[in-house]
């Protein structure tokens, strides 16, 4: 079977990760379709993507003319069967492993084999989604970092079916949009959502237990030399994708105590206020 390397790159969910994964594909001139299934979100996903853009001119990086084109690149649709013109579809919908699956399943029952599937899952399990595909071998794990135009690190996740040239494409894939790939092992978390755990829920303990406020732990933590703190970065991850991230290492760690979600961020994301996504988390942005 042959995979070839991307003409063009189809995104699937225009939230936080879509916005910017579709900025660095547009970047790097490929034209890209971003999918999603309301048309308002795909219109807050243009105006943010124009940002980003925008953003770029003014720091220098962009012309105005290399801006107009990168947004001509982009088109946005509903429809999900305008994907298959691509042959590279990056999943970037919410983290529930359910609605992952019924995604890839219509997916599938349009594209032919040689479209490779890559998921931008923080912690669902490659191997677990594979099983549930007719063509698991075109399907790995393309893990982008927040805010994906600019963070350069993109874990890729081989599965235990995923075929050694979908890996090479990704890697490819990863050379031309300007990002650094790692390969990492299929395992909860993969590296880094593993080790950032303990920075987000002991930092919601300390807060739980009234030892400090979120500003004051933020403060502290950057002064130390971190470039945010754990609550500016659960804001800007959205903390009701941060707290599915928690529960899912959770539980496939057969509820390991270590990391154990917090209740205070399961309050943050029962009230709907998910950080700046909403206007409103553990800081306000209206
Ligand atoms: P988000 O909540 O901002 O956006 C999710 C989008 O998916 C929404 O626009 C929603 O309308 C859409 N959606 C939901 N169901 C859909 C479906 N069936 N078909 C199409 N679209 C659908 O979430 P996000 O933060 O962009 O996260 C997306 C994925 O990226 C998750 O798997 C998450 O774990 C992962 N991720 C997130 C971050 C982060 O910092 N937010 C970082 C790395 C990876």
């Amino acid at each position: 079977m042959g995979y070839r390397f991307p003409e063009r790159i189809a995104i699937c969910g225009a939230g936080v990760m879509g916005r910017g994964i579709a900025t660095a594909c547009t970047l790097a001139g490929f034209p890209v379709i971003v999918y999603d299934i309301e048309q308002a979100i795909l219109t807050a996903a243009k105006q943010e993507i124009e940002k980003n853009l925008h953003g770029a001119v003014k720091r220098g990086k962009l012309s105005q003319n290399e801006m107009d084109k990168a947004l001509a690149r982009i088109t946005y649709t509903t429809d999900l069967r305008n994907c298959t013109h691509s042959n590279f579809i990056v999943e970037a919908i919410i983290e529930d492993r359910t609605a992952k699956l019924e995604l890839f399943t219509q997916l599938e029952s349009f594209i032919s084999p040689h479209h490779i599937l890559a998921t931008n899952t923080s912690s669902i399990s490659i191997g677990s989604l594979q099983a549930g595909l007719q063509h698991p071998e075109r399907f790995l794990g393309l893990h982008f970092f927040n805010p994906a135009h600019i963070m350069k690190l993109v874990e890729i996740v081989r599965g235990p079916f995923t075929n050694e040239m979908v890996v090479e494409v990704a890697q490819n894939l990863c050379d031309k949009l300007g990002k650094r790939s790692v390969l990492v092992k299929d395992v909860p978390g993969f590296i880094v959502n593993r080790v950032a755990r303990n920075f987000y829920n002991e930092a919601l303990r300390i807060a739980e237990e009234n030892i400090a406020s979120y500003e004051v732990i933020d403060q502290l933590v950057k002064s130390a030399g971190f470039r945010m703190g754990p609550f500016e970065l659960m804001d800007l991850i959205g903390i009701d994708t941060n707290f599915a991230v928690t529960q899912s290492i959770w539980e496939q760690y057969f509820y390991e105590l270590r990391f154990a979600p917090s209740l205070l961020q399961k309050q943050y994301v029962e009230a709907k206020k998910h950080g700046r996504k909403t206007g409103e988390g553990f800081y306000n942005y209206r």
